[in-house]
C-alpha cells in the first residue's frame, strides 16, 4: 500500500512524540493520548443531528467545523485524532437517501482529519486514525450483520480512508464477531501488511468484565490478540466498566491496552440512535473526576487514554495537563 502513510516497519520504529518519550522515560512505558467525542460534540454545537445521519450531516454541511474540532483536540494535546466516519455507513446514510455515498463521505472525512493535522501550527507527531464503526446502531450485538454483509462494507471504508490515515480504529465493537469482521476486512485487503490497527470494545455499563454481547472481556481480548492490533481498548461505556475491562485485558494480552469512557448514564438495552428514549448525560462526571478515573486506568495497566461521547476538548486538555504532571 503506497497510500497508507506509514508502513508497519516504520510505525513500529516511528519516532515517539515528545510527550510519549517523556512519559516512557519517566515511567518505563509509553502513554498515548487520544482525542474525545466527535459526533456528540458536533451535535452539542448544533452542527450535527441526532437523527439517522448524525455526524455525517456535518461532513456535508459544515466540513470546516470538523477540521476546527480536530484542531481543538490537537491543541488540547491529543496524539491520535479519529476520523468523523462513525455514521458514514449504509444503514445511517440510507435513512437520508444517501446510501450510495459511503465511499465519498468516508474519503472526505479522512481528508478533513489529515488537513486538520497538516495545517495544525504546532506539529506534535500526532496521527490520524480511521474510525471503523458498528454497521447497524451502537451497543447492539443483536444487530451486528453477518460477515458476508459486513466485510465488504468495511473494505469500502478501509479503501476510502487509507490514502489519508495512519492507522485504523475499530471502535464501539459490542461482540467478538463484530470485531472479527473488521479484522477480516483488514486481512482481506492486498495491502494488509501496511495496516496498523486498534480495536476498541464497548462494555456492559454495569459489568465491565463483559462486552455488551455478554461475552467475557478475557475471551474477547484473547480472540483479538491473535489478529495483531497495536492496542486493545474499551470505549463508550461508564468509567467503572472501562476500569474493569482494562484490568481484565491487561492480565491476558501483551498488546497495549487502554480506554476512553463516555459521559452517559447507562444506555437502555434496546436503544437506537433515532430512538425517542434520550441517553442521559452523567453530569457528575466532571473534568476532575474524568482525570481521576483516567489515573485509575493507568494504574490498572492502560497506556492509551482519551474520551468518547460527551467528553470534549476541555476534558482532553485537563487529562493532558495531568499526564504531564505525572511524568515530571
Ligand atoms: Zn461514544
Amino acid at each position: 500500500m503506497t497510500s497508507l502513510r506509514y508502513s508497519v516497519a516504520n510505525s513500529i520504529d516511528r519516532q515517539l512524540t515528545a510527550f510519549e518519550r517523556q512519559v516512557a522515560q519517566r515511567q518505563g512505558r509509553t502513554v498515548t493520548l487520544m482525542d474525545g467525542s466527535m459526533g456528540e460534540e458536533l451535535a452539542d454545537r448544533g452542527f450535527s443531528t441526532r437523527d439517522g445521519l448524525w455526524s455525517a450531516r456535518a461532513l456535508i454541511d459544515h466540513p470546516n467545523e470538523i477540521v476546527a474540532l480536530h484542531q481543538e483536540y490537537l491543541s488540547a494535546g491529543a496524539e491520535v485524532i479519529t476520523t468523523n466516519t462513525y455514521s458514514t455507513v449504509p444503514s445511517y446514510l440510507a435513512k437520508a437517501g444517501l446510501g450510495d455515498r459511503v465511499r465519498e463521505l468516508a474519503t472526505s472525512a479522512a481528508e478533513l482529519a489529515r488537513k486538520a493535522l497538516d495545517e495544525f501550527d504546532k506539529p506534535n507527531g500526532a496521527r490520524v486514525a480511521g474510525c471503523l464503526p458498528p454497521l447497524d446502531e451502537s451497543y447492539r450485538p443483536d444487530l451486528v450483520p453477518a460477515a458476508y454483509e459486513a466485510i465488504p462494507i468495511y473494505r469500502d471504508l478501509i479503501d476510502s480512508m487509507a490514502p489519508s490515515v495512519d492507522l485504523f480504529l475499530a471502535e464501539t465493537m459490542s461482540s467478538i464477531d463484530e470485531a472479527q469482521h473488521v479484522a477480516e476486512a483488514l486481512r482481506s485487503s492486498p495491502d494488509f501488511a501496511a495496516f496498523e490497527w486498534m480495536v476498541s470494545f464497548t462494555l456492559d455499563d454495569r459489568d465491565g468484565t463483559k462486552l455488551r454481547s455478554g461475552e467475557s472481556v478475557t475471551e474477547a481480548v484473547k480472540a483479538l490478540s491473535v489478529q495483531k492490533p497495536i492496542a486493545i481498548l474499551f470505549n463508550c461505556t461508564t468509567p467503572q466498566s472501562i476500569l474493569d475491562g482494562v484490568g481484565c485485558a491487561h492480565k491476558v494480552t501483551t498488546c497495549r491496552v487502554g480506554g476512553y469512557p463516555n459521559r452517559f448514564k447507562p444506555v437502555p438495552e434496546d436503544w437506537t440512535l433515532d430512538d425517542d428514549q434520550e441517553i442521559m448525560r452523567d453530569a457528575g462526571l466532571t473534568r476532575d473526576k474524568f482525570v481521576s478515573w483516567s489515573n485509575r486506568f493507568l494504574d490498572a495497566g492502560a497506556s492509551y487514554l482519551g474520551g468518547c461521547c460527551g467528553i470534549g476538548p476541555s476534558y482532553i486538555e485537563a487529562l493532558a495537563r495531568n499526564l504531564h504532571a505525572r511524568s515530571s
